[in-house]
């Protein structure tokens, strides 16, 4: 029987499939392949007992991609929900995920939640930043329960990973998605009472047909996967028409005199706070890389 993990903790996988969730163990075979399955893989499954509904495991099927952090797989999008207000955006920690996500080749859309505590320029100015890295940015207020369709058109028919910070309203825009699966969910939550304490663990949640999202740990503490400082900047979208366009030939942007990405954040044509979270994470892969020789 095949199904899909949504969810896996202290050795137990549970896996939906369509005559129901299984709590299913791994078996075998992973040892010998030394892989390990994933929040969103799909598996083959063995019945043990069809009562109790408990299986084991006995094959991955082909993962599309394999995320690190979050460790999970088949993921098509990410989402990442920051609030304009209440708390405010930390751009550090979002530029931080962004990149993330560029060195996993995860295309991800920005979500800036509580529109309603902001004036219009605030937001204008964020979505202008962004937008103009080519990244996809969505407002809405779940208080309001204004821009969730808009989510919901995006989301559909795919498997997002979502994450941010504490407090900017995650879980109340979880719940408006869930509106129209409320049953499934139920029985989920049901099945799930096993280990009560879930937030460190990812968890499949079952937002559409074939639409699901992938709730994360918060990434308050994100290090970076491992990327060397010369190659931080093609993973920066919106440095890459400058390349070849600076003095030096593989111009980081960083110490180098006629750099015409230095010169055109002066001018205000690129993101000055998006510039200087680039600097500051080259320094710390650089720092990095002296610790390790
Ligand atoms: P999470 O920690 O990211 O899951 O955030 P919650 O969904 O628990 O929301 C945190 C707090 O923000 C709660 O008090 C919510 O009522 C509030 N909140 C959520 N969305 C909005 C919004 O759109 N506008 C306003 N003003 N408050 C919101
Ligand atoms: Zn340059």
């Amino acid at each position: 029987m095949t199904g899909k993990i949504i969810k896996g903790i202290a050795g137990f996988y549970y896996v939906v499939a369509e005559s129901g969730i299984y709590e299913c163990k791994a078996k075998g075979i992973f040892r010998k392949e030394k892989k390990k399955p994933l929040v969103g893989d799909n598996v083959e499954i063995e019945v043990l007992d069809s009562g109790e509904m408990t299986g084991n495991i006995y094959q991955i099927l082909p993962r599309k991609n394999e995320l690190i952090r979050p460790a999970v797989a088949n993921a098509d999008q990410a989402m990442v929900i920051f609030a304009l207000e209440s708390p405010k955006p930390n751009i550090g920690l979002l530029d931080r995920f962004l990149l993330m996500m560029e060195l996993q080749h995860v295309p991800a859309v920005i979500c800036f939640n509580k529109e309603d505590l902001v004036c219009k320029d605030q937001a204008a100015e964020l979505e202008k930043i962004y937008l103009g890295c080519g990244y996809d940015v969505l407002f809405c207020s779940a208080k309001q329960n204004e821009g969730i369709d808009e989510i919901r058109k995006k989301l559909q028919g795919k498997t997002t990973v979502v994450s941010g910070p504490s407090g900017v309203g995650k879980s109340s825009i979880t719940n408006l998605l869930q509106k129209n699966v409320l049953m499934e969910t139920g029985e989920i939550s049901k099945k799930l009472k096993r280990g009560k304490n879930t937030t460190r663990h990812s968890q499949l949640i079952l937002v559409d047909n074939d639409t699901f999202i992938m709730d994360t740990p918060g990434f308050s503490s994100l290090d970076l996967i491992d990327v060397s400082d010369e190659k931080l900047r093609f993973y920066f979208p919106e440095f890459e028409p400058y390349e070849g366009r600076c003095r030096f030939n593989g111009c980081v942007h960083v110490h180098e005199p006629g750099c015409q990405v230095k010169k055109d954040v002066s001018a205000g044509v690129l993101s000055a706070s998006r510039y200087d979270n680039y600097v500051s994470f080259y320094n710390e892969q650089k720092e990095r890389e002296k610790r390790r020789y």
